[in-house]
């Protein structure tokens, strides 16, 4: 009975939505996109994090003063230039998507901040909103509402509630951001997001962010079944299209796609453990134990060497490094001609190998992730 209430609810104020007209560029475009910034307040948590928030202001007022000083032309929706006082926030929550409504309110999702592998690829996703709310995508969306029919939008409530049921979903499906999934559902998102990828493209080539961070989030989210099944990216669908397309603007503008200037991190952590009753730090390269080094009395120290073993690796990793590119001999892991894991024997010894295993482990890790890293990057 709840969920029969709840769609009447939606559909009312759906209907609410679509009877007003679509607002004009500029002053009404804002006020209709404060409305919506009040109603996401009251349906969603933002992060209180300083440096999340700090991060995601930087990036974007840099793409804001390009928005807001350049036209760019757009195939979709209009290239009316029209200065917006652009506002960025961060929702605390793990979904990787972000979205923005008209008058330039743009949101990111923490989990979103978490995919991005540098501010090359962040700034990416955020210019792809940027420009839809910079061509008025939104107010193109209502204009064209006709072509909308009550059967469609009833349909979509149905498989919205039947899908997840997710209160956050319901809650907010009378926002304008939901727009893009009911035109989504309509075959009109493949314009939009055309559209906002192009945009991007051209905005991303007046700042100082790599293009190549356009592409990378994309032919991952595109890959990764796992994240389409959880619904995640929704609003922004991926598809092999969107793709290949960005593939080409970037060869066209002769830019090298150099993907490991903008994405490759290695995940790592430092872990308190025990080992032959000995008390260790240790190392995790994706997952993966890559070195124990007992604390003794000099706990900082341990921490600061595994430190430096991650960043070193790290560095050496990004660095556009193919697999051929890692050997290894019987004390150190070598990249490019660069020693940059050199165990000694006390720590190797604490995970009962000797200085040699210790470095053919640690070989074998770098080597199966450059292997799923560039296999994950044919789509
Ligand atoms: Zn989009």
């Amino acid at each position: 009975m709840k969920k029969i209430i709840t769609v009447f609810l939606v559909l009312f104020m759906l209907g609410a939505v679509y009877a007003d007209k679509a607002p004009k560029y500029g002053d009404q475009e804002v006020a209709v996109g404060r409305q919506n910034v009040e109603e996401i307040a009251k349906n969603y948590k933002f992060s209180e994090d300083p440096v999340l928030i700090e991060r995601v202001n930087r990036i974007g007022s840099e793409l804001a003063k390009v928005a807001n000083e350049n036209k760019f032309p757009a195939t979709y929706g209009s290239d009316v230039l029209t200065p917006f006082n652009y506002e960025f926030r961060v929702i605390d929550a793990d979904d990787v998507n972000a979205f923005s409504v008209m008058g330039g309110y743009i949101y990111v999702y923490k989990g979103m901040i978490d995919f991005c592998e540098s501010d090359d690829e962040l700034a990416g996703v955020m210019a792809h909103e940027v420009i839809h709310a910079a061509h008025h995508h939104l107010v193109h969306l209502i204009d064209e509402q006709t072509k909308f029919n009550t059967q469609a939008l009833v349909a979509i409530m149905v498989g919205i509630l039947a899908s997840k049921g997710r209160a956050d979903t319901v809650a907010s499906v009378a926002t304008m951001s939901n727009l893009y999934q009911i035109a989504m559902l309509n075959g009109y998102s493949q314009d939009a997001e055309r559209d906002a990828d192009n945009g991007a493209f051209l905005l991303i080539q007046k700042t100082k962010y790599n293009p190549v961070g356009l592409l990378t989030p994309l032919e991952r989210l595109a890959q990764s079944s796992e994240l389409v099944d959880l619904g995640i990216y929704r609003s922004h669908p991926v598809n092999r299209e969107r793709v290949l397309r960005m593939r080409k603007r970037l060869k066209d503008a002769n830019i090298p796609i150099d993907r490991g200037a903008v994405s490759g991190r290695i995940k790592y952590e430092i872990k308190d453990e025990t080992k032959a009753e000995i008390k260790v730090k240790s190392l995790y390269l994706d997952n993966k134990l890559i070195l124990s080094i007992p604390i003794g009395d000099n706990e900082q120290s341990a921490i600061d060497r595994l430190n430096n073993i991650y960043s070193v690796i790290n560095k050496a990793i990004s660095s556009n490094v193919e697999v051929f590119d890692i050997k290894c001999d019987n004390e150190a892991v070598i990249i490019k001609g660069q020693r940059v894991f050199t165990p000694i024997e006390e720590e190797a010894s604490v995970t009962g190998l000797s200085v040699k295993d210790c470095v053919k482990n640690c070989y074998n890790i770098l080597r199966t992730f450059l292997l799923k890293r560039d296999s994950s990057i044919i789509v």
